[in-house]
């Protein structure tokens, strides 16, 4: 499904930060990437995503392929076209828009009332907290709303690969396997491909089918998650 070839990332013409990364992902799997801080994990998802030029990277060698199609070079919003969108670490919701402006905000591919709605209730049906919550101004949302409320609002283009950047970090354990079993569930009945970073590797390699580890911008270990573990 997706397919990352021999990367090299450099930020403002000078910074190698990626050193020839390769990367598999099956169709309706759950892929992990792992490593310490500064490893290269973000860097990886936002070459992928798209979002790296905005932030003065650029991907300088190899090839990123969604599909059979090659998608480096191709700007976010028509990666996200293509079905396949990046959910960033640290929660960042609109603060002053309520939990259901939020998820309307995610669906700004399609202009179609019914598939709006569709997509809210799927959001809702994943994540029923998030009807609870629906008139809140999501700023005053606990950070496990505050998650459940991104990868809804992720979910409302209607992707088929996901990108969730550290979904754990910073929120309690009790919440953290709520939102892992949605995950998992989400890849068991709507067959999406996740493609999963994290530093807590025993959460991340208990609902991955196949992980990879990182190290200084290289991958450095590869398998199947019941191996890994
Ligand atoms: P973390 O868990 O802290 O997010 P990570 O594994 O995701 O770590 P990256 O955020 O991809 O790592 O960072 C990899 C390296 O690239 C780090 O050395 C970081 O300082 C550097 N880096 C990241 N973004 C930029 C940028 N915009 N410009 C220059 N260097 C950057």
């Amino acid at each position: 499904m997706l397919s990352i070839n021999n990367i090299e990332v450099v930020y403002d013409r000078v910074i190698l930060v990626l050193k020839g990364v390769s990367i598999e992902v099956r169709e309706g799997s759950i892929t992990t990437l792992l490593g310490a801080n500064g490893a290269g994990k973000t860097t990886t998802l936002k070459a992928i995503s798209g979002v790296l030029r905005s932030e003065r990277g650029e991907v300088t060698k190899g090839t990123v392929q969604l599909a059979n199609r090659r998608i480096d070079g191709m700007r976010a919003h028509e990666v996200t076209r293509l079905g396949l969108v990046q959910v960033f670490e640290g929660r960042r919701v609109f603060e002053h828009l309520t939990a259901e402006e939020n998820l309307v905000a995610g669906a700004h591919k399609h202009r179609d009332r019914t598939r709006l709605r569709d997509g809210i209730d799927r959001a809702y049906a994943a994540f029923p907290r998030l009807k609870e919550r629906r008139h809140q101004q999501s700023g005053y949302l606990s950070g496990g709303e505050q998650q459940m409320l991104v990868i809804g609002r992720a979910l409302m283009s209607e992707p088929k690969v996901i990108l969730l950047d550290e979904p754990s970090l910073g929120l309690a354990p009790l919440i953290v396997e709520e939102i892992f079993s949605v995950i998992r569930k989400l890849k068991d009945e709507q067959k999406l491909t996740v493609v999963l970073v994290e530093q807590n590797a025993t959460l991340a390699l208990a609902i991955a089918d196949h992980g990879y580890v990182m190290e200084s911008g290289r991958i450095v270990l590869e398998g199947p998650a019941e191996a890994l573990r």
